[in-house]
């Protein structure tokens, strides 16, 4: 398959793996900030191909997973409304808060529906002119572009019936968070590449500037994570931090202008609540007062009372890198795919089912 085969050929792999092991003559330390990285990384063997001096953590880079549970809990709220439509991507349905998952929340009578877009959620908006339809706002920088047109575009139509409850993320500030914490030594990032072809690989010059360390922005099959790992190794051995833009396909220096320029027009920078993090200043996306009819917080305010991780759940530990999912103690026992405690292992970005899925037993 064209743009698929091409990054898979195994002669290529080899010899970048052959080079990157050739290179990293020392442990060098990196974090694949995203999940989708991880699940790759995991599926293509290509952790334990590079051997044991390239030490790979998996970081904040799942949506679903760094929702946190006060955010989950206002959403199963909104669902508890009368003539209320939710509206959400389907991992989110199964992620407990305090109250139970939003597919509990189905079984009990509210109207929870899954959807592939926002610009779906829209369409049930108008053929439901007697319900609100509710678009749960999950994700980073990659999806908050659609949201941010389908919001546009409801306004510009004048829909009466449709609003987004944005819990939008940023993922710049929670890699400064990863670092300003000091809880896990880093020598370099393997930066998303969804993300970056958004806000473009410039957005991470911080990351050598303040932090002394490299980020390679690479795509999601073997050869773009391995071209993006091989910069990240010989920049650090090296000692010649830079910003390396490993997925030229997807990805222009200074992004791309017209979903930046979206955002803008709908969004405004405020601070986030993340899991495992607490609140992260200047992380999230919510929305302008001029889209306020579209605002499902301000139309529907609703209080909940502050949610810790489920009990035994290590999944803030996870997404902040200092736990690998092997070190929490109910990892594959009692939590599995088919039986989530944690977000972690609900969605299909996060770091505990890639470990269970593709990861084997801990070396
Ligand atoms: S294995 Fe399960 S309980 Fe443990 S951190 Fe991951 S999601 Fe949470």
């Amino acid at each position: 398959m064209r743009y698929v085969d091409e990054f898979r050929d195994p002669q290529l792999a080899g010899r970048l793996i052959e080079h990157i092991q050739a290179v990293a003559r020392r442990p060098v330390r990196l974090m694949e900030f995203c999940g989708s990285h991880t699940h790759a990384i995991f599926r293509f063997g290509l952790r334990q191909a590079m051997g044991p001096n390239v030490i790979m953590r998996a970081g904040p880079g799942c949506p679903v997973c760094v929702t946190s549970s006060a955010d989950l809990d206002r959403a199963l709220a909104l669902a508890g409304m009368p003539n209320v439509i939710i509206t959400t991507f389907g991992d989110m349905m199964r992620v407990p808060g305090r109250r139970g998952t939003l597919q509990e929340a189905r079984a009990r009578g509210s109207d929870v529906r899954v959807v592939y877009s926002p610009m779906d959620a829209l369409r049930l908006a108008l053929e439901n002119p007697r319900s609100h339809v509710i678009f749960l706002g999950v994700g980073f920088e990659t999806t908050a572009p659609a949201v941010a047109a389908t919001m546009y575009q409801a306004h510009a139509r004048g829909v009466p019936n449709f609003s987004v409850f944005s819990v939008h993320k940023l993922t710049p500030p929670a890699t400064r968070a990863v670092l300003d914490a000091g809880e896990v030594a880093l020598d370099g990032i393997l930066g998303p590449g969804h993300v970056s072809a958004i806000i473009g690989s410039n957005a991470w010059r911080f990351l050598p500037e303040e932090y002394g360390i490299p980020c390679a922005v690479a795509g999601f099959e073997p050869l773009d994570i391995l071209q993006g790992i091989a910069a990240l190794v010989e920049s650090v051995v090296e000692g010649r931090p830079g910003v390396f833009n490993a997925y030229g396909r997807g990805v222009q220096p200074e992004g791309n202008p017209t979903a930046l320029a979206m955002l803008e027009r709908v969004f405004q920078v405020a601070d986030a609540e993340w899991r495992g993090f607490g609140i992260i200043p200047a992380s999230g996306l919510k929305i302008r007062p001029a889209f306020a009819d579209y605002d499902a917080e301000r139309r529907f305010p609703v209080q909940v009372e502050r949610a810790g991780e489920p009990p035994g759940c290590r999944c803030g530990e996870v997404l902040r890198g200092v736990l690998e999912p092997y070190d929490c103690p109910l990892f594959r026992r009692v939590c599995t795919p088919q039986h989530p405690v944690g977000p972690c292992m609900v969605s299909a970005e996060g770091a505990c089912s890639a470990y269970y899925l593709y990861g084997g037993e801990p070396a």
